[in-house]
């Protein structure tokens, strides 16, 4: 009992410690690397970012939401939310009530993005604190009227090594202090389009690249004496599968391009019809045993991809490595966007820095379970969102947790012990109890061994 007193105090005492140590207010940097599937981590080598591993945490998938896109998913990530209630349902998205477009070259109005609330405006709703970003996706767009106070506009041929040196300077000199920073860079997503993830000499020398970029990033964090106070996590949007000219489904072949509008193709295409919906649906029905087709109430619940006038009312969903096609060609030998159950198309977190334990790793969480983890290391407090804070819980330093390898020990340690003392019970009553002089005699009676009997 003395025992267990001592250690619950010494947990708290640390519990204590691991709060104060990190100097107030605490800052936040969240990388993402585009489309950097889950088990490169398992097939390639990275010599820095293990090592970020070896000192923080490792989330080995995390499940991220339908459909596996860019935008979508990168706007979850800081929100919180499923793409239906945030509003970010695609990359290329129409609205049929205002007439606007959406594209990723298209994506400055702040109309799409309003209908949430991204942790970098909550941030600075904050006394004191502003927050940077190098090129999330969203970032350079007044949002409820608001930008990071130091953001760059989006350029895909500004270097890496250019948006680090933005976000450590801001992080640094800052005032008031940058709190929260967000760093972007479009590998492996390139790379992986390009060549496709089996393309292993190719996708080897692309990640080997951005290991190096890691190995930069905490390189200049270090120098820079940001390193030890600061919370980094790196993780992405989506992974990656490979795609086949063999596996095409040509529109086409099943109906006339007159008929629709095509909002998004591949691999999940989002289809407006010009004449009767129920007549679109016929035709794209039986179009091919390698997708489905949906009307928009019956698209399934777990993809929580329906309430939302954004969403088109037919979607058609390619299988993993198939690819619509409008009768003519697609270069991609990778894509993602499919549905978001397969493991080929999640990415990973990793997180280093005061918040997070060291040397642990987890299995999964969902890509919105990110957002209340933020906004609890930054004490923001989180918008209703769909995120569960308690998965995360495991990962922080602050928060008890209980995995299920750790309960299954408890449990057998505790029945062992149950069944030792009740052992040692059993024998110290045999001998401290008064010998009884029949007992051997009455024990040989009942035996049934014929050499006593
Ligand atoms: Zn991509």
């Amino acid at each position: 009992m003395k025992l267990l007193v001592i250690l619950l105090f010494s947990g708290l005492m640390t519990g204590c410690r691991g709060n104060s140590s990190y100097s107030l207010p605490p800052k936040l940097l969240l990388v993402s690397f585009d489309g950097f599937r889950a088990d490169y981590l398992q097939n390639y080598e990275f010599p820095h970012l293990q090592n970020f591993i070896k000192e923080g945490v490792l989330v080995e998938h995390v499940k991220n939401v339908f459909i596996t896109k860019t935008f979508p998913n990168h706007y979850s990530i800081v929100t919180g939310l499923y793409e239906e209630s945030h509003g970010i349902v695609a990359n290329s998205m129409y609205d049929a009530v205002t007439k606007k477009h959406f594209s990723d070259s298209n994506d400055k109005d702040p109309f799409w993005w309003n209908e949430a609330v991204p942790i970098w405006v909550t941030n600075q709703l904050q006394e004191n604190r502003s927050s940077a970003a190098a090129m999330w996706p969203g970032t350079d767009v007044l949002i409820h009227n608001t930008t990071p106070s130091y953001f760059m506009n989006y350029s895909m041929s500004v270097s890496f090594e250019e948006r680090v040196n933005n976000i450590t300077t801001w992080l640094s000199n800052s005032n008031p202090p940058v709190t929260f920073a967000t760093l972007y860079w479009e590998e492996p997503d390139a790379s992986g389009h390009k060549y496709g993830p089996e393309d292993k000499e190719n996708m080897h020398r692309v990640l080997k690249e951005i290991d190096d970029l890691i190995g930069y990033l905490v390189q200049k964090l270090k120098m820079l004496g940001l390193w030890e106070n600061l919370n980094v996590i790196i993780t992405s949007d989506h992974g990656m599968t490979q795609c086949s000219e063999n596996r095409w489904i040509n529109l086409d072949l099943c109906i006339d391009r007159s008929n629709y509008s095509l909002i998004d193709l591949s691999p999940v295409a989002a289809v407006l019809p010009k004449i009767n919906i129920t007549e679109v649906y016929e035709k794209l029905k039986n179009c091919s045993p390698h997708m489905n087709v949906y009307l928009k109430k019956d698209i399934p619940n777990r993809y929580y991809y329906q309430h939302n006038d954004r969403i088109q009312p037919i979607i058609l969903v390619a299988d993993e490595g198939w690819t619509i096609v409008l009768n003519k060609s697609s270069s991609k030998l990778g894509d993602h966007g499919y549905d978001n159950s397969l493991p080929s198309m999640h990415p990973f977190l990793a997180a280093h820095g005061p918040a997070f334990h060291k040397g642990y790793k987890y299995s999964t969480i969902n890509i919105v379970d990110i957002y209340p983890m933020m906004c609890h290391i930054l004490g923001l407090k989180p918008h209703p969102n769909n995120g569960t804070f308690s998965h995360t819980k495991c990962l922080l330093v602050d928060q008890w947790c209980i995995n299920l390898p750790e309960a299954i020990g408890i449990v057998i340690g505790a029945l062992l012990a149950l069944t030792t003392l009740t052992c040692l019970i059993i024998i110290m009553q045999n001998r401290l109890s008064v010998p009884h002089p029949f007992s051997r005699l009455q024990l040989q009676e009942d035996d049934d061994d014929p050499l006593i009997g």
